[in-house]
Protein backbone atom coordinates (compact mmCIF):
# COMPACT_ATOMS: atom_id res chain seq x y z
CA UNK A 1 0.00 0.00 0.00
CA UNK A 2 1.43 3.44 -1.19
CA UNK A 3 2.47 6.50 1.75
CA UNK A 4 -0.66 8.37 0.31
CA UNK A 5 -3.23 5.22 0.84
CA UNK A 6 -1.71 4.58 4.59
CA UNK A 7 -1.59 7.96 5.64
CA UNK A 8 -4.87 9.93 4.09
CA UNK A 9 -6.47 11.78 6.27
CA UNK A 10 -9.87 11.04 6.01
CA UNK A 11 -9.10 7.25 7.10
CA UNK A 12 -12.59 6.16 8.36
CA UNK A 13 -9.78 3.67 10.17
CA UNK A 14 -8.64 6.48 13.22
CA UNK A 15 -6.76 3.48 14.93
CA UNK A 16 -2.81 4.29 15.84
CA UNK A 17 -0.43 3.18 12.35
CA UNK A 18 2.33 1.61 13.55
CA UNK A 19 5.59 1.13 11.37
CA UNK A 20 8.90 -0.29 12.31
CA UNK A 21 12.36 0.81 11.22
CA UNK A 22 15.32 -2.01 10.81
CA UNK A 23 18.88 -2.15 9.42
CA UNK A 24 20.65 -5.17 7.64
CA UNK A 25 22.51 -7.41 9.88
CA UNK A 26 25.91 -6.93 10.44
CA UNK A 27 26.73 -10.80 9.97
CA UNK A 28 24.62 -11.00 6.59
CA UNK A 29 22.13 -13.62 8.00
CA UNK A 30 18.39 -12.02 7.92
CA UNK A 31 16.99 -15.28 9.92
CA UNK A 32 17.44 -13.14 13.55
CA UNK A 33 15.94 -10.33 11.84
CA UNK A 34 13.18 -12.54 10.20
CA UNK A 35 12.24 -13.98 13.43
CA UNK A 36 11.88 -10.55 15.13
CA UNK A 37 9.94 -8.87 12.62
CA UNK A 38 7.55 -12.32 12.82
CA UNK A 39 7.27 -11.24 16.45
CA UNK A 40 6.55 -7.27 15.45
CA UNK A 41 4.45 -8.41 12.83
CA UNK A 42 1.28 -9.27 15.39
CA UNK A 43 1.06 -5.01 15.76
CA UNK A 44 -0.02 -4.89 12.22
CA UNK A 45 2.68 -3.10 11.39
CA UNK A 46 1.60 -0.73 7.90
CA UNK A 47 5.39 -1.01 6.91
CA UNK A 48 8.47 -1.88 7.37
CA UNK A 49 11.04 -0.12 6.46
CA UNK A 50 14.76 -0.53 5.37
CA UNK A 51 17.76 1.31 6.39
CA UNK A 52 20.59 1.98 3.56
CA UNK A 53 23.87 1.82 4.62
CA UNK A 54 23.29 4.16 7.75
CA UNK A 55 25.89 4.51 9.61
CA UNK A 56 28.37 1.92 11.71
CA UNK A 57 25.68 -0.68 10.27
CA UNK A 58 26.68 0.37 6.50
CA UNK A 59 25.20 -2.89 5.31
CA UNK A 60 22.33 -2.92 2.71
CA UNK A 61 19.75 -4.87 2.05
CA UNK A 62 20.33 -7.14 -0.48
CA UNK A 63 17.26 -7.37 -3.17
CA UNK A 64 17.35 -11.45 -2.05
CA UNK A 65 16.87 -10.42 1.86
CA UNK A 66 13.83 -7.96 0.62
CA UNK A 67 12.21 -10.80 -1.07
CA UNK A 68 12.47 -13.06 2.01
CA UNK A 69 11.02 -10.33 4.22
CA UNK A 70 7.74 -10.01 1.95
CA UNK A 71 7.05 -13.45 2.57
CA UNK A 72 6.45 -12.11 5.77
CA UNK A 73 3.72 -10.12 3.68
CA UNK A 74 5.30 -6.79 5.09
CA UNK A 75 4.81 -3.29 3.55
CA UNK A 76 8.31 -2.81 2.68
CA UNK A 77 9.79 0.82 2.36
CA UNK A 78 13.29 0.71 1.50
CA UNK A 79 15.56 3.64 2.16
CA UNK A 80 17.94 5.28 -0.88
CA UNK A 81 20.88 7.66 0.02
CA UNK A 82 21.93 9.98 -3.01
CA UNK A 83 25.37 11.29 -1.62
CA UNK A 84 27.62 9.22 -3.71
CA UNK A 85 25.20 7.67 -6.28
CA UNK A 86 24.87 7.95 -9.76
CA UNK A 87 21.77 8.02 -12.40
CA UNK A 88 22.53 4.81 -13.45
CA UNK A 89 22.91 3.33 -9.88
CA UNK A 90 19.25 5.02 -9.15
CA UNK A 91 17.22 3.49 -12.42
CA UNK A 92 19.05 0.43 -11.51
CA UNK A 93 17.52 0.67 -7.97
CA UNK A 94 14.34 1.64 -8.24
CA UNK A 95 13.46 -0.83 -11.33
CA UNK A 96 15.06 -3.29 -8.91
CA UNK A 97 12.76 -2.66 -5.60
CA UNK A 98 9.76 -1.83 -8.10
CA UNK A 99 9.87 -5.50 -9.95
CA UNK A 100 9.58 -6.78 -6.52
CA UNK A 101 6.32 -4.68 -6.04
CA UNK A 102 7.67 -2.66 -3.76
CA UNK A 103 5.64 0.84 -3.99
CA UNK A 104 7.11 3.20 -1.31
CA UNK A 105 10.54 4.67 -0.98
CA UNK A 106 12.35 7.02 1.81
CA UNK A 107 14.75 9.57 -0.34
CA UNK A 108 17.43 10.53 1.60
CA UNK A 109 20.69 12.67 0.91
CA UNK A 110 22.80 10.54 3.43
CA UNK A 111 25.69 12.10 5.94
CA UNK A 112 28.77 13.64 3.98
CA UNK A 113 32.03 11.67 4.03
CA UNK A 114 34.88 13.53 5.45
CA UNK A 115 36.53 15.30 2.86
CA UNK A 116 33.78 14.78 -0.19
CA UNK A 117 32.69 18.25 -1.98
CA UNK A 118 29.32 18.71 -2.45
CA UNK A 119 29.45 20.67 -5.10
CA UNK A 120 31.28 17.65 -7.01
CA UNK A 121 27.99 16.22 -7.02
CA UNK A 122 25.13 15.09 -8.91
CA UNK A 123 22.42 14.99 -6.47
CA UNK A 124 23.56 16.85 -3.68
CA UNK A 125 20.22 17.16 -1.17
CA UNK A 126 17.58 14.62 -0.62
CA UNK A 127 15.34 17.12 -2.53
CA UNK A 128 17.30 16.49 -5.87
CA UNK A 129 16.66 12.70 -5.19
CA UNK A 130 12.80 13.54 -4.84
CA UNK A 131 12.71 14.96 -8.19
CA UNK A 132 14.67 12.32 -10.24
CA UNK A 133 12.50 9.18 -8.33
CA UNK A 134 9.16 11.23 -8.91
CA UNK A 135 10.11 11.49 -12.69
CA UNK A 136 11.62 8.10 -12.78
CA UNK A 137 8.86 6.05 -11.10
CA UNK A 138 5.47 5.56 -9.64
CA UNK A 139 7.14 5.02 -5.88
CA UNK A 140 5.76 7.03 -3.22
CA UNK A 141 8.43 8.94 -1.44
CA UNK A 142 8.89 9.41 1.94
CA UNK A 143 11.51 11.48 3.40
CA UNK A 144 13.61 12.71 6.98
CA UNK A 145 12.39 15.64 8.79
CA UNK A 146 14.37 16.85 11.79
CA UNK A 147 12.24 18.43 15.03
CA UNK A 148 15.36 19.56 16.54
CA UNK A 149 17.24 20.86 13.44
CA UNK A 150 19.34 19.21 11.42
CA UNK A 151 23.28 19.35 12.41
CA UNK A 152 24.59 20.39 9.41
CA UNK A 153 21.70 23.59 9.61
CA UNK A 154 22.16 26.71 11.79
CA UNK A 155 18.16 27.12 12.51
CA UNK A 156 15.44 25.39 11.99
CA UNK A 157 13.68 27.62 10.30
CA UNK A 158 16.44 27.34 7.80
CA UNK A 159 15.89 23.47 7.56
CA UNK A 160 12.47 23.69 7.74
CA UNK A 161 12.64 26.18 4.38
CA UNK A 162 14.78 23.01 3.06
CA UNK A 163 12.55 20.88 4.12
CA UNK A 164 9.59 22.40 1.72
CA UNK A 165 12.53 22.29 -0.97
CA UNK A 166 12.03 18.28 -0.63
CA UNK A 167 8.14 17.64 -0.10
CA UNK A 168 7.41 20.45 -3.15
CA UNK A 169 9.50 17.84 -5.36
CA UNK A 170 6.86 15.17 -5.02
CA UNK A 171 7.68 13.69 -1.33
CA UNK A 172 4.34 12.53 0.31
CA UNK A 173 4.85 11.65 4.02
CA UNK A 174 7.68 12.73 6.70
CA UNK A 175 9.47 10.41 8.69
CA UNK A 176 11.40 12.21 11.79
CA UNK A 177 14.88 11.65 13.37
CA UNK A 178 13.88 10.42 16.54
CA UNK A 179 13.52 12.37 20.05
CA UNK A 180 12.77 12.42 23.53
CA UNK A 181 11.51 16.18 24.44
CA UNK A 182 7.93 15.57 22.55
CA UNK A 183 7.63 19.20 22.86
CA UNK A 184 10.21 19.80 20.25
CA UNK A 185 8.34 17.36 18.10
CA UNK A 186 5.04 19.40 18.58
CA UNK A 187 6.81 22.75 17.89
CA UNK A 188 8.54 21.48 14.86
CA UNK A 189 4.68 20.04 13.54
CA UNK A 190 3.43 23.57 13.37
CA UNK A 191 6.47 25.37 12.28
CA UNK A 192 6.28 22.62 9.09
CA UNK A 193 2.66 23.36 9.26
CA UNK A 194 2.67 27.23 9.20
CA UNK A 195 5.42 26.86 6.27
CA UNK A 196 2.89 25.52 4.17
CA UNK A 197 3.47 21.75 4.44
CA UNK A 198 0.39 19.53 4.46
CA UNK A 199 1.67 16.01 4.83
CA UNK A 200 1.46 13.19 7.38
CA UNK A 201 4.81 13.86 10.06
CA UNK A 202 5.83 10.55 10.85
CA UNK A 203 7.37 10.71 14.54
CA UNK A 204 10.67 8.74 14.83
CA UNK A 205 10.68 6.53 18.50
CA UNK A 206 13.72 5.05 18.99
CA UNK A 207 13.21 2.49 22.27
CA UNK A 208 16.12 3.08 24.96
CA UNK A 209 17.44 0.04 25.14
CA UNK A 210 21.81 0.88 25.93
CA UNK A 211 22.87 3.85 27.66
CA UNK A 212 25.89 3.94 25.34
CA UNK A 213 23.60 4.09 22.43
CA UNK A 214 22.05 7.12 23.67
CA UNK A 215 25.37 9.01 23.89
CA UNK A 216 26.27 8.25 20.51
CA UNK A 217 23.06 8.79 18.99
CA UNK A 218 22.86 12.44 21.00
CA UNK A 219 26.41 13.35 20.24
CA UNK A 220 25.78 12.70 15.99
CA UNK A 221 22.84 14.39 15.70
CA UNK A 222 20.88 17.38 17.80
CA UNK A 223 18.89 15.46 19.98
CA UNK A 224 18.19 16.32 23.47
CA UNK A 225 17.49 14.13 26.31
CA UNK A 226 15.45 15.64 28.83
CA UNK A 227 17.65 16.04 32.34
CA UNK A 228 15.68 13.73 34.74
CA UNK A 229 15.86 11.25 32.14
CA UNK A 230 19.75 11.60 31.67
CA UNK A 231 20.21 11.78 35.59
CA UNK A 232 17.92 8.28 35.71
CA UNK A 233 19.90 6.78 33.58
CA UNK A 234 23.40 7.66 34.47
CA UNK A 235 22.57 6.98 38.25
CA UNK A 236 21.56 3.86 37.34
CA UNK A 237 23.03 1.84 34.45
CA UNK A 238 21.99 -1.08 35.24
CA UNK A 239 18.60 -0.74 34.96
CA UNK A 240 18.42 1.22 31.38
CA UNK A 241 16.19 -1.37 29.90
CA UNK A 242 13.27 -0.49 33.09
CA UNK A 243 14.03 2.96 32.07
CA UNK A 244 13.98 3.24 28.70
CA UNK A 245 10.52 1.35 28.16
CA UNK A 246 8.88 3.30 31.31
CA UNK A 247 9.92 6.84 29.43
CA UNK A 248 9.31 4.98 26.00
CA UNK A 249 5.53 3.92 27.05
CA UNK A 250 5.38 7.68 28.68
CA UNK A 251 6.35 8.97 25.70
CA UNK A 252 4.35 7.67 23.28
CA UNK A 253 0.92 7.24 25.78
CA UNK A 254 1.85 11.42 25.39
CA UNK A 255 1.86 11.65 21.88
CA UNK A 256 -1.44 9.43 21.70
CA UNK A 257 -2.71 11.68 23.93
CA UNK A 258 -1.82 14.61 21.66
CA UNK A 259 -3.46 13.34 18.57
CA UNK A 260 -0.85 11.61 16.96
CA UNK A 261 -2.23 8.89 15.06
CA UNK A 262 0.90 6.93 13.11
CA UNK A 263 4.45 6.26 14.88
CA UNK A 264 7.81 4.95 13.49
CA UNK A 265 10.23 2.68 15.55
CA UNK A 266 13.62 2.27 15.43
CA UNK A 267 13.54 -1.20 16.51
CA UNK A 268 17.58 -1.69 16.25
CA UNK A 269 16.39 -4.63 14.88
CA UNK A 270 14.92 -6.19 18.48
CA UNK A 271 11.36 -6.53 18.70
CA UNK A 272 11.42 -6.91 22.58
CA UNK A 273 11.24 -3.10 23.75
CA UNK A 274 9.18 -2.04 21.15
CA UNK A 275 6.75 -4.94 21.78
CA UNK A 276 6.82 -4.21 25.35
CA UNK A 277 6.03 -0.42 24.92
CA UNK A 278 2.84 -1.20 22.38
CA UNK A 279 1.53 -3.54 24.39
CA UNK A 280 1.40 -0.45 27.17
CA UNK A 281 0.22 2.20 25.62
CA UNK A 282 -3.31 2.70 24.32
P1 LIG B 1 18.64 16.74 3.08
O1 LIG B 1 17.18 16.86 3.15
O2 LIG B 1 19.28 16.92 1.75
O3 LIG B 1 19.24 17.78 4.12
C1 LIG B 1 20.63 17.74 4.46
C2 LIG B 1 21.08 19.12 4.93
O4 LIG B 1 21.12 20.00 3.81
C3 LIG B 1 20.14 19.77 5.94
O5 LIG B 1 20.92 20.50 6.84
C4 LIG B 1 19.28 20.69 5.09
O6 LIG B 1 18.79 21.80 5.82
C5 LIG B 1 20.27 21.13 4.01
N1 LIG B 1 19.64 21.41 2.72
C6 LIG B 1 18.71 20.68 2.09
N2 LIG B 1 18.38 21.23 0.91
C7 LIG B 1 19.15 22.33 0.78
C8 LIG B 1 19.31 23.31 -0.23
N3 LIG B 1 18.59 23.28 -1.36
N4 LIG B 1 20.20 24.31 -0.03
C9 LIG B 1 20.94 24.36 1.11
N5 LIG B 1 20.84 23.44 2.11
C10 LIG B 1 19.97 22.44 1.93
N6 LIG B 1 21.12 7.79 6.62
C11 LIG B 1 21.61 6.75 5.93
O7 LIG B 1 22.77 6.77 5.51
N7 LIG B 1 20.82 5.63 5.67
C12 LIG B 1 19.54 5.52 6.10
O8 LIG B 1 18.89 4.52 5.87
C13 LIG B 1 19.00 6.62 6.84
N8 LIG B 1 17.72 6.60 7.29
C14 LIG B 1 17.20 7.68 7.94
C15 LIG B 1 15.86 7.65 8.35
C16 LIG B 1 15.31 8.74 9.01
C17 LIG B 1 13.85 8.68 9.45
C18 LIG B 1 16.09 9.89 9.27
C19 LIG B 1 15.51 11.07 10.00
C20 LIG B 1 17.42 9.94 8.86
C21 LIG B 1 17.99 8.84 8.19
N9 LIG B 1 19.32 8.85 7.74
C22 LIG B 1 19.84 7.77 7.07
C23 LIG B 1 20.21 9.99 8.06
C24 LIG B 1 20.31 11.02 6.91
O9 LIG B 1 20.88 10.41 5.77
C25 LIG B 1 21.21 12.15 7.39
O10 LIG B 1 20.59 12.86 8.44
C26 LIG B 1 21.72 13.11 6.33
O11 LIG B 1 22.77 13.90 6.89
C27 LIG B 1 20.67 14.07 5.75
O12 LIG B 1 19.82 13.41 4.94
P2 LIG B 1 18.48 14.15 4.43
O13 LIG B 1 17.84 13.24 3.48
O14 LIG B 1 17.72 14.66 5.57
O15 LIG B 1 19.18 15.37 3.64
Amino acid sequence: MELYEIYKKDDSNQGLKISFEVFPPKDGDISSLFEELRILKKYNPVLVSLTYGAGANSGKFKIEDMKSLQDLELNLMPHFTCIRASKKEIDNHIRLIENLGIENILALRGDIPKGLDLSELEFKYASDLVQYIESKSTLAIGVAGYPEGHIECPDIETDIKNLKIKTDKGACAIFTQLFFDNEKFYRFCEKVNSAGIDLPIIPGIMPIINLAQIQKMTTLAKITVPKDLKEKLEKFPNNTKEIGLDFGIKQCQNLIENGVQHMHFFTLNKSEQTAKILENIE
